[in-house]
């Protein structure tokens, strides 16, 4: 894909998703099902951080993250930070954080799990201090990992 350029302007209300790395700038579009809305979406890839190298950013007019939104976000990218701007003035900057658990959402990995033949919401626990996203079902206690997720 070709550099994107960020389109630089100011939101006077809504939500900026700042330092995404860049091979997740897409799945959190996907995810937050920004690639089908109505609301002006404004996103940049492989900008330079100092943090990450490389990063992501992604831009809402007038829109706000419920809970469950952000921890989709968390769950794609764990380094995001969150900045709530209202008349042109941010009001919140929040580094995601994953939650101890997560209901519904992502899919067990192990096609064993009774969560992929039964309708049963899945539920994991998330592992702590790991170093990458881990996720250990409830249901058949096999770790779905960032590099095996999928979202419902
Ligand atoms: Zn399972």
């Amino acid at each position: 894909m070709a550099k994107t350029e960020l389109i630089v302007s100011a939101l006077e209300n809504g939500t900026v998703i700042d330092h995404i790395a860049s091979n997740e700038v897409f799945r959190v579009l996907q995810l937050l099902n920004l690639d089908k809305s109505q609301d002006t979406v404004y996103m940049g890839s492989n900008l330079d951080s100092k943090k990450l190298g490389k990063k992501g950013i992604i831009k809402v007019s007038n829109r706000f993250f419920a809970p469950e939104e952000i921890n989709k976000i968390a769950l794609a990218s764990p380094n995001a930070t969150i900045i709530e701007i209202r008349n042109f003035e941010v009001v919140s900057k929040t580094k995601v954080a994953l939650p101890e658990e997560i209901k519904g959402i992502v899919k067990c990995m192990n096609p064993n799990c009774i969560t992929n033949h039964e309708v049963i919401e899945t539920a994991f626990t998330v592992v702590p201090h790991s170093e990458s996203v881990k996720l250990k079902c409830r249901f058949c206690e096999k770790f779905t990992t960032k590099e095996n997720m999928a979202f419902k």
